[in-house]
């Protein structure tokens, strides 16, 4: 199929790997232009990016660090040159880090906070103006169940996650009028490497607090994400849907 402007097209940050990749391939398999944005992880992006092309998928892969605002325009002027416009943004992008508040250095904290909180300002403040003069748009913010509920070693994480929860619901009170629907999907546990830093014992003991005894796929988040995207959904708006296999009730 190829780069098409008849078709709907979607910007994934940190769209190469995990959830972000999972993402992408449901997008791209349901026709819509896939941009997997990346930042380190290269390789990932150009993979997906051949995998996707030589399955006749529209694919970009896209470098660029969301904490960067000039990174991001550049990224949306290569966007729009491609594609025309952009109908959906998934913010996605994260990182993760499990250590004591008390040894949580100055550093450590203003990049999470910049990677979720000003990065999804970033991408979201560069779409919404083509959005609301077409009256029509999705954004789509990946949080977490620890930004809903806390989690104990990652305050620094849930504080970011439950900004992208207030980002949300504000936005979309703001954008409502303009038919923009801002949501957030709050995952529980996901199998990917972002799950690495934990040891078996303690992934064994947050299945055994899990109901459903296992951890999510990332199919699973990017199947909601995409119904989220869909017309289907118009009705919904400012809310966070948590796919935690009954851990969060
Ligand atoms: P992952 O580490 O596989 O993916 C995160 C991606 O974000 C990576 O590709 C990384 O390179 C990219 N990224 C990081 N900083 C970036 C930057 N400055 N600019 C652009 N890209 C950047 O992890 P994942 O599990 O797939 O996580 C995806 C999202 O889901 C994250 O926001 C994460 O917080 C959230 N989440 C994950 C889980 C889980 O259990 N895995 C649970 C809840 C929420």
């Amino acid at each position: 199929m190829g780069f098409n402007k008849m078709n709907r097209t979607v910007l994934i940050t940190g769209g190469a790997k995990g959830i972000g990749k999972a993402i992408s391939e449901v997008f791209a398999q349901n026709h819509y232009n896939v941009v997997i944005n990346y930042f380190s992880s290269e390789k990932a992006a150009q993979k997906l990016e051949k995998d996707l092309l030589e399955r006749g998928f529209s694919a970009l892969a896209i470098c660029a660090d969301v904490t960067k605002r000039g990174e991001i325009e550049k990224l949306i002027d290569t966007v729009h040159w491609a594609f025309g416009s952009i109908d959906v943004l998934v913010n996605n992008a994260g990182i993760s880090q499990n250590k004591l508040f008390t040894d949580t250095t100055e550093e450590e904290w203003d990049s999470m906070i910049n990677v979720h909180l000003k990065g999804m300002y970033n991408c979201s403040q560069m779409v919404v103006p083509e959005m609301v003069r077409k009256k029509q748009g999705k954004i789509i913010n990946i949080s977490s169940i620890w930004g809903m509920v806390g989690a104990s070693c990652e305050v620094s994480y849930s504080t970011a996650k439950a900004g992208m929860i207030g980002f949300t619901k504000a936005l979309a009170k703001e954008l409502g009028p303009s038919n923009i629907q801002v949501n957030c999907v709050a995952p529980g546990v996901i199998e990917t490497e972002m799950m690495d830093s934990f040891t078996e014992e303690e992934k064994g003991m947050m299945i055994e607090q899990t109901p459903l005894m296992r951890f999510g796929k990332a199919e699973e988040i990017a199947n909601l994400v995409f119904y989220l995207a869909q017309p289907g959904a118009d009705f919904i708006t400012g809310q966070v849907i948590s796919s935690n296999g009954g851990l969060v009730i």
